[in-house]
């Protein structure tokens, strides 16, 4: 698995008092982007998740990700595997399979995300497959912020870090009490 030292060393994961695009306040911030910019960390991310899977003898025929936060892993997941990744995205609110992508009936895929959160998005990717006649075997994530062992009831799913950040109400957050200045999330460090 990954260790979020490493998610910290690279920028990934930054300390600080953040405002959260929910509205809550948090002392952590993490995204996937920066660890993914390094093609030798994405390649290893894409192999463990990969492993986590087919030891649970989930062997899928086809990786589908959502751009554009899954395009990296689900790309890397599908080398690891041996098999082609195709990609979701969002039109006008809805969840789409990108233009000239198709999924026959009973074909079955993995789902790969960067990060899941509340699981919602997953579940609309999820969605349309099964509304194609695809069999969905299971999620797979980096990081999982659900603070659940599995946001997605009985669909099998696998991540290679669980985090349980604290976050806040605005006028419950201690780093305001504090003044501590809050910032949006996004600092640009140097890959
Ligand atoms: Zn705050």
């Amino acid at each position: 698995m990954i260790r979020l030292e490493e998610f910290t060393e690279c920028g990934s994961h930054q300390k600080g008092h953040f405002l959260l695009s929910s509205g809550l306040h948090s002392g952590d911030y993490m995204q996937c982007a920066l660890f993914l910019a390094r093609p030798e960390r994405a390649e290893r991310a894409g192999r463990l998740l990969a492993k986590a899977l087919t030891d649970a003898g989930i062997n899928p025929d086809v990786i589908v990700a959502p751009a554009m936060g899954g395009l990296i892993i689900g790309h890397e997941v599908a080398r690891a595997m041996g098999r082609p990744s195709i990609f979701t995205e969002r039109v006008e609110q809805e969840m789409v399979l990108r233009r000239g992508f198709a999924v026959a009936e009973k074909q079955s895929i993995v789902v790969i995300e960067d990060v899941v959160t509340t699981g919602k998005s997953t579940r609309e990717v999820v969605a349309v497959l099964q509304a194609q006649g695809a069999r969905v075997l299971a999620v797979g994530s980096i990081v999982n912020r659900s603070e659940k062992p599995n946001p997605f009831g009985d669909l099998p799913f696998r991540s290679l870090l669980s985090l349980d950040f604290p976050t806040w109400m605005p006028e419950e957050c201690p780093l305001c009490a504090d003044q501590t200045p809050i910032a949006k999330p996004g600092s640009r460090p140097v890959v």
